[in-house]
């Protein structure tokens, strides 16, 4: 399914979705709920493009390869080029927007996989895998280092984190990701999800916002 960038005002963005580049474990209190160490370095993974969808009008989930996980996370939407050592305003400069995402997860299938030192692209990376709200524009938010996001499921609070709390804060992090590989415009980064993400099931109805900036209604199809 394709899915044409948007800002929260409905403007279209020009370029077309890229890949999603993910980090692991880059909140300290999200790492210790699964059991995993805190890592040295950014834990990257990619999705691509191909299994986002928006999160607007409800979204699917795999019926029959165990628990899917909603993961809530701050997306960062790139808008120029950016490579090799980026500086912080070159970086800065480079992003476009900040939305909502669900950075969704086969948990099952990923327990098996990191069993056995296996990648997770499976478990991460199939159709529908990454739900993503509109953007509001980059400059919207004055400090990447204090934002919001917050993941209601049927009326309850389930996920209540802020950027400052993440183990590689946004652009550092990004500048680490460039250190590996290019981002280009429509890239989009995930950076990571706070405590408590849990299964979804078929008809819950989900509230996920960055706080003080959009908030989206969905639920699960
Ligand atoms: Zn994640």
């Amino acid at each position: 399914m394709s899915y044409q960038h948007q800002y929260i005002d409905g403007t279209p963005i020009h370029f077309s979705l890229g890949k999603v580049v993910c980090v692991g474990r880059n909140y300290a209190e999200h790492a210790k709920e699964l059991n995993n160490p805190v890592p040295s370095e950014p834990l990257l993974f990619i999705k691509p493009g191909s299994c986002t969808v928006p999160l607007a009008g409800g979204f699917a989930i795999p019926q029959d390869s165990g628990s899917v996980h909603y993961e809530a996370e701050i997306a960062v939407l790139i808008g120029k080029p950016l490579s090799r050592t980026p500086s912080e305003e070159e970086v800065l400069d480079a992003i476009s927007g900040f939305a909502p995402a669900l950075d969704l997860t086969l948990r099952d299938v990923q327990a098996r996989l990191k069993e056995k030192a296996y990648p997770w692209e499976i478990a991460k990376s199939f159709d529908g895998a990454f739900v993503l709200a509109p953007f509001v524009p980059g400059d919207a938010i004055q400090d990447p280092r204090d934002i919001g996001i917050r993941l209601s499921i049927n009326g309850e609070t389930r996920q209540d984190g802020n950027s400052r709390d993440m183990l590689y804060p946004i652009v550092p992090l990004i500048q680490a990701i460039c250190g590996h590989f290019s981002l280009q415009p429509g890239d989009v980064v995930s950076t990571g999800t706070p405590s408590g993400v849990g299964p979804l099931a078929s008809g819950d109805q989900l509230q996920l916002e960055l706080i003080g900036h959009s908030q989206f209604d969905s639920h699960v199809l």
